[in-house]
């Protein structure tokens, strides 16, 4: 276990969090996912935080190379759910004991400013949950108006820290350059506790540049770290293939399940207070045990799906979601048994960031 405590006392540095990436060997990995276990259960516990996604609409103004949901795809039905249909995902969750709603959409202006105050207005007046948004980079002032609405908390991954990739993969919008580490930061200035993450595999991104990502994260301070495998959607110009970014050879790092799980232990190793979900699309590559795996190699959350059956296949981001065709119900039964097979139990409570200190 010599190399577990080295791992529990050292500080990772860059080159450090590439070897890891790089790592191949069973046995280290074996003591990477202690090493990161530990971290997790004596930071954050061994209550796993459950927060209820609603994915409220699936209109977008972006074009992101990588996202099923962009402006220009043509074949996926678009919809938009009603505030009483929202209001009853809320009113479910509290009913299963679940501390935090997220809603989650496209980047979509139809999403009027004042009509989602009035949803987080009305959820946090009705209700003890936590109101986490993940609308898309939707302006300061949109942002204010939420916060004084009562919205808690607000995820925008940054994706990649590799801002020439980013820049192809996430074009702007006209005359308006897309910068998400500003507005994570005008995030916290509003009193949010901000979320973020990457994805792990995309085409064109380095080894190096994943290492960078987890240093990055670090600098954050964020409440909560998503990381997931990216996954290629054949409707998009990463996933058909007619886009690709050269790198040298050896240099890609892979969008299997393995490699996620290094992203996310190296990332509690980091951060050993922050929040980290076992992520739906690690769960969608490996529908046995990802969600599991993931738990216990460093994340403490997990964030089951409570958009209407309805609606659930037409929020695409990639293909073959894990759990597409379960009711809310379904996932919570089955949630609560994955969790407690593996020692651990189902937190109650908003389950926000914790500090050091805090209780
Ligand atoms: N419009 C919001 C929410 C996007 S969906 C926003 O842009 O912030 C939430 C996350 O899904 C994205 O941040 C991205 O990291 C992930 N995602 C999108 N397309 C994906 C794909 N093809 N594979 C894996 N993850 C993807």
């Amino acid at each position: 276990m010599a190399q577990r405590d080295r791992l529990l006392d050292q500080r990772l540095e860059r080159t450090d969090l590439l070897a890891w990436l790089r790592e191949d060997d069973p046995a280290r990995l074996a003591e990477l996912w202690a090493a990161a276990d530990e971290t997790r259960r004596r930071n954050v516990g061994d209550e796993v935080h459950l927060r209820g996604l609603i994915e409220i609409s699936n209109f977008c103004v972006r074009a992101c190379g990588y996202c099923g949901l962009r402006a220009g795809n043509r074949e996926v039905e678009r919809y938009r759910m009603s505030a009483d249909e929202i209001f009853a995902c809320a009113h479910e969750a509290e009913a299963y004991g679940w501390g935090t709603v997220v809603m989650q959409s496209g980047e979509d202006y139809g999403l009027k400013t004042e009509w989602i105050a009035g949803i987080v207005r009305r959820i946090k007046a009705e209700t003890g949950l936590a109101v986490t948004l993940s609308l898309g980079e939707r302006p300061d002032e949109d942002l204010a108006v939420w916060r004084e609405a009562g919205a808690d908390r607000y995820l925008l991954r940054f994706e990649t820290s590799d801002e020439e990739l980013y820049r192809l993969i996430h074009p702007d919008l006209p005359g308006r350059v897309s910068d998400r580490f500003r507005i994570l930061a005008k995030l916290r200035d509003l009193g949010y506790e901000p979320g973020s993450g990457v994805m792990i595999g995309i085409p064109g991104q380095t080894y190096e540049s994943v290492a960078a990502d987890i240093d990055t994260f670090r600098g954050l301070d964020l409440d909560m770290i998503g990381i997931g495998p990216y996954i290629a959607h054949p409707v998009t110009p990463l996933g058909d293939h007619t886009w690709s970014r050269p790198v040298a050879e050896g240099e890609q790092i892979p969008s299997d399940e393995l490699t996620v799980y290094k992203a996310v232990a190296l990332t509690r190793l980091a951060c050993p207070e922050s929040n980290i979900p076992s992520t739906t699309a690690l769960a969608t590559i490996n529908k046995v045990d990802g969600r599991e795996l993931g738990l216990q190699r460093g994340a403490n959350i997990v964030m089951p799906n409570l958009t209407p059956p309805e609606y659930r296949e037409k929020y695409e981001i990639y293909p073959d979601k894990a759990c597409v065709n379960e009711t809310a119900e379904m996932c919570r039964g089955c949630l609560s048994g994955r969790i407690e097979t593996i020692g651990r139990t189902v937190g109650t409570g908003p389950g926000g960031r914790r500090r050091s200190g805090q209780a």
